[in-house]
């Protein structure tokens, strides 16, 4: 333990001397690209405020009592949910703009075209299909052929009981595949309770990484990342990786939300059997803008990772996996 806060004092010391020669506009921070951002309308009915890493006790509550919460405002200084969508926007771009963040974020077109025409720099749009009643193939490959979307994202056929290789997203995934465009599709852990909550279909079982292997062996030449690496499913995740050699992962979500310990030991197990090349930095955020710096803060304290480690994960792999012009985020 005593390790611990003395390299936590350090950091913290380490963050002040980067805060005010950056503050001071001595230096403009190194770029970071977040792989996961959603675009959401203000709902009053999803407006609560974070603790993060609330995950520590998942109590077994009863069939008979209303569900569990999705999250937990319960601590001393939540994060705090952003009430209304300029709220949002107004506090996440000046954030972005502050910590020089880049985000591919998908969700609410609406929302995401106005993030886009205030930041067009620091906002790459991402189109996400689940499933085939949400628009007809044509209209996917028109949305993405117009120039506006770069990425497809987030899919997430195992919240509607449905395996990434289920036939009924093939033409969509073929579409990505002939346009050259990346694909993230959400793998893994999907919020706690949430087959009990708002996604009775949600199955467990359905975000194994081994259930893209069939649609990827259809698709040779398209470009995944498994959102959320597929946690917590680290052995399938790894293997899964060392068959697919383009197959890179995010962090988002587990990041915040797991015991922080947890959140370590994954990440560690990842970057101990040698993909540190192919993990992205990424959040999941929904409402709250501090989160930004609260999941950085998670890659900056791991005192695990080389200086270079973490500047793959912040920046150089999705500059790889996405082909970005480097040059524009110096
Ligand atoms: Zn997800």
């Amino acid at each position: 333990m005593k390790k611990t806060s003395n390299f936590q004092s350090y950091f913290l010391i380490l963050l002040m001397l980067y805060g005010s020669a950056f503050a001071q506009g001595t230096k403009k921070r190194p770029p970071i690209i977040d792989v996961h951002v959603h675009a959401m309308k203000a709902n009053p009915n999803f407006a609560n405020d974070l603790c993060p890493w609330f995950l520590k006790n998942m109590p077994g509550g009863d069939p008979k009592q209303p569900a569990p919460s999705f999250l937990n405002g319960d601590c001393p200084d939540p994060l705090k949910a952003a009430k209304s969508d300029k709220e949002m926007q107004d506090a996440l771009l000046g954030t972005a703009e502050r910590l020089n963040v880049i985000m591919v974020a998908s969700g609410d077109a609406e929302i995401l075209h106005k993030w886009h025409k205030a930041a067009p720099n620091r906002i790459i749009p991402s189109l996400g299909v689940s499933s085939g009643k949400e628009m007809t193939v044509k209209a996917f490959e028109d949305s993405l052929s117009g120039g506006f979307y770069k990425v497809m994202g987030e899919v997430a056929p195992q919240y509607q009981g449905m395996s990434p290789s289920d036939m009924t997203l093939d033409e969509y995934f073929g579409v990505a595949e002939k346009l050259g465009v990346p694909v993230g599709i959400h793998m893994g852990t999907g919020g706690n309770g949430m087959a009990n909550i708002t996604s009775p279909k949600y199955r467990a079982s359905l975000g194994r990484p081994f259930l893209l292997e069939d649609m990827l062996a259809r698709h040779p030449k398209l470009k995944i990342w498994v959102m959320h690496a597929g946690y917590p499913m680290i052995d399938e995740m790894i293997a899964l990786m060392g068959a697919n050699a383009y197959v890179y992962v995010d962090l988002a979500g587990f990041i915040w939300s797991y015991p922080l310990e947890e959140v370590h030991a994954y990440m560690k197990r990842l970057i101990q059997a040698g993909f540190g090349k192919r993990i992205m930095y990424g959040t999941d955020l929904m409402v709250w803008p501090k989160l930004l710096e609260t999941s950085i803060g998670v890659i900056e304290s791991a005192n695990y990772l080389s200086e270079d480690q973490k500047r793959d994960i912040f920046f150089n792999n999705a500059v790889r996996f996405f082909n970005l012009d480097e040059s524009k985020f110096k």
